[in-house]
């Protein structure tokens, strides 16, 4: 029946299905966006990529929830 997922991967979790991995963390294992968030509380600045069904798209840690502290050193308006 789902034919669209060429990856059909389940999260660790088992609540949702993987669809999003980090390039910059060891494990190639990808998660949902929720265990994507919690794995990367400490690392806000991993550049993560999203499977789209295709192929992977860059993605931002903000996209699964993670706030990127900014520093306020660097505003300038
Ligand atoms: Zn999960
Ligand atoms: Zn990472």
């Amino acid at each position: 029946m789902e034919h669209e997922a060429l990856i059909s991967t389940r999260c660790a979790c088992e609540r949702r299905r993987a669809s999003w991995r980090c390039k910059e963390c060891h494990q190639r294992t990808m998660f949902c966006h929720e265990c994507m968030q919690n794995a990367h509380l400490e690392m806000p600045f991993h550049r993560i990529q999203k499977w789209t069904g295709q192929y992977f798209r860059p993605g931002s840690l903000w996209e699964v929830g993670v706030c990127v502290i900014v520093d306020h050193s660097n505003t300038n308006r």
